[in-house]
């Protein structure tokens, strides 16, 4: 037995370490000894600090945002025989000085510290000088300008690291999405060849997805009430709780009258109650004396109940991580629990109003355009989940980048619930023969496609349109042109949507994202991997982000305006729009598009003509916009 499987049995009287845990620790006191950890709240991260600070030689300091976070934890190492101790503003002036004698001695195995108390050069300094074993950071994401736990102080901790030079730094989180991922690697100096990234612990397998939309307020209520009662069981008897989540305050309120009605002990929750109140309602749920909280994206950090058997969203939150967060509050306890997320096209203008309103200011209350561009991004990862033809759980964990734990199929979501109705052609869980038939073609459009076009033009080559671009891109010529000739063009470019989101085909980064095959697309393409994904429904579906403007899909079109060539046009926005990472109405309004619909300039002059399209916009979007006329000139 290693020092370390010693340690874990006898100072922390655990018989085994998470696989991911024992590669952490080893990677910080033997491998590349700079670590960041990446795992859900109470996955078990921090003893992937604490276990070494008890094994190494000297002190470690661990840097945490939580007063009553450290508070507890030097309670249990103290309990445990490891020598700590904390740093924070709510103790005495007095009680400071003397546990920082004590440390300066050296007398500790672990010191936390709150990331004020380093803004003091002196203590610094003394830190510095007791030559610190080890450097923690909890909360790491708290150095994100970005993210919602923002703290200025963290900001400093890179000089802090440098002037304290501990030889190992471990930093935890259990925010991973990419951009706070290299965030915390750059402003802490970890850049990602020099330390060990482990992302874990993502897979939820006791909880149940489902996405249901639904353009219908009733429908939505009713498959609301429905999932608490199949969840619960009988008001008079309820086996659990549950959490429903909505987008504003106002609603939060007007759905707990209609839960409350239904029988169940409800609250809602939100922000603009007092505290009292908040404190109460929090209470209620975790002694059971109220069976489901109806609450904004403000309930959540108090929440003490394992046995939450459904989370519903009854109005889209605003990024995957949010969801993943707010869905994840169910069956703590590992029994079964489900998830279930009711969407609207509503909910694309309700969100935009929401990151236009509060969310788009950074930390000092400024509207900051970059912020609301950032927000709106994450926004449509959701609606992408929202839409994905694969595996939620899947989806969710390629999404954290934690491939590893990928099932490939998890038998426990709404979109494998529905491929295993298909029949067991290519095995459990997969599509029907004649819908892998058509993914297989659709992969090898792209395959053949080398490099040469852009998705819409790929979709086109494989509808069979054939035009002088097409011809120009040699598109026409390929083996692959018209081969999903009996579908829709919205269709055919609805599916290669979803190859994205199943993780068969990715898109080149620059300004114009061409799609290739991912290694799983080509062994999905060879028939080495059966199919996963759903093809969409048979009527020609919008791609999802054109109920943005939904005036504009319910209005009918002026007489002039060929409808075909309108959405198409949408759809070139829509993909400008992504590949900049800008919301479409920033790329141009609808009533231009209409306009292009119906004058179908062929040159620049021509455009230039059009209503909106200024010299910026043809110089950045209009090579893509008359590239879509000519696709459609008869
Ligand atoms: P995090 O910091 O990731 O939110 P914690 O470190 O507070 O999570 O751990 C949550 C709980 O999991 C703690 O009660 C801890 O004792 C327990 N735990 C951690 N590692 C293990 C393990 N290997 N086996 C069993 N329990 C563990
Ligand atoms: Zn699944």
């Amino acid at each position: 037995m290693t020092d370390i499987d010693l340690a874990l049995r006898e100072r922390f009287g655990l018989s085994e370490f998470h696989p991911w845990q024992r590669e952490a620790i080893e990677e910080l006191l033997e491998g590349r000894r700079r670590v960041i950890v990446i795992a859900p709240t109470g996955g078990g991260k921090s003893l992937c600090y604490q276990l070494p600070a008890a094994v190494l030689e000297g002190t470690s300091i661990v840097i945490s945002p939580l007063i009553a976070l450290m508070e507890d934890q030097v309670r249990a190492l103290t309990a445990r025989g490891v020598a700590a101790t904390y740093l924070a503003s709510t103790l005495e002036p007095e009680e400071v000085k003397r546990r920082e004698r004590e440390i300066f001695k050296g007398r500790y195995q672990l010191v936390y510290v709150a990331p004020e108390r380093l803004e003091s050069p002196w203590l610094v300094d003394r830190l510095a000088g007791i030559r610190p074993a080890l450097l923690a950071i909890d909360e790491a994401h708290c150095i994100s300008q970005w993210g919602h736990d923002f703290r200025p102080s963290y900001l400093r901790l890179g000089e802090i690291i440098e002037r304290l030079k501990p030889p190992r730094v471990i930093a935890c989180t259990a925010t991973a999405t990419p951009i706070v991922r290299r965030e915390i690697q750059e402003r802490l100096g970890l850049g990602s060849e020099q330390s060990a990234v482990i992302l874990r612990g993502f897979s939820r397998p006791n909880l149940h997805l489902a996405v249901v939309e639904s353009d219908s307020s009733t429908q939505r209520r009713k498959r609301m009430l429905h999932a608490l009662r199949d969840a619960l069981g009988n008001p008079d008897k309820p086996k659990g709780g549950a959490i429903v989540y909505a987008a504003t305050r106002r609603n939060t309120e007007k759905v707990a009258e209609a839960v409350a009605k239904s029988g169940w002990r409800v609250a809602p929750y939100h922000a603009g109650l007092a505290a009292s109140v908040r404190e109460d309602v929090n209470r209620r749920f975790a002694n059971r004396s109220l069976d489901v909280v109806v609450a904004t994206n403000a309930f959540g950090m108090g929440i003490d109940r394992a046995d939450i058997r459904t989370v519903v969203h009854v109005q889209a939150p605003g990024s995957v991580e949010a969801y993943y967060q707010e869905v994840g509050r169910a069956g703590r306890d590992g029994q079964p629990a489900h998830g279930l997320l009711l969407t609207s096209s509503g909910d694309l203008g309700l969100r935009r109003r929401l990151i236009g309103f509060s969310g788009g200011r950074d930390p000092g209350g400024v509207q900051d355009p970059a912020h609301v561009q950032q927000q709106w991004r994450l926004f449509l990862d959701l609606m992408r989940y929202v839409e994905a033809g694969s595996c939620r759980h899947d989806f969710i964990l390629r999404y954290f980048g934690d491939e590893q734990e990928t099932l490939g199929g998890c038998g426990h979501c709404d979109v494998c619930e529905r491929l295993e109705e298909r029949g067991e052609e290519g095995g459990p869980r997969s599509a029907s023969e004649e819908e892998a038939i058509l993914v297989r073609k659709s992969l090898a459009g792209v395959a053949r496609n080398q490099g040469r076009a852009g998705l819409t033009a790929v979709s086109d080559m494989l509808h069979g349109t054939d035009n002088e671009r097409l011809r120009r891109l040699g598109l026409t010529e390929l083996s692959t042109h018209g081969l999903l000739r009996d579908h829709p063009k919205a269709w055919v470019l609805a599916l290669l949507r979803r190859l994205i989101t199943a993780g068969l085909v990715d898109l080149s980064t620059g300004e114009f994202p061409i799609p290739y095959l991912t290694p799983l697309g080509i062994a999905t393409m060879k028939s080495e991997e059966p199919v996963r994904v759903l093809v969409p429904p048979p009527e020609v579906r919008q791609p999802r982000a054109h109920k943005n403007d939904r005036q504009a899909s319910e209005r009918e079109l002026p007489n002039d305006v060929d409808p075909l060539l309108f959405e198409s046009l949408r759809a070139t926005r829509l993909d400008l729009a992504r590949a900049k990472g800008v919301p479409a109405y920033v790329v141009c309004h609808d009533r231009t598009l209409l306009e292009i619909a119906a004058h179908k300039p062929t040159s620049v002059e021509a455009l230039a003509g059009i209503h909106g399209m200024g010299p910026a916009r043809i110089e950045r979007y209009g090579e893509p916009f008359l590239a879509t006329v000519s696709s459609h000139a008869p």
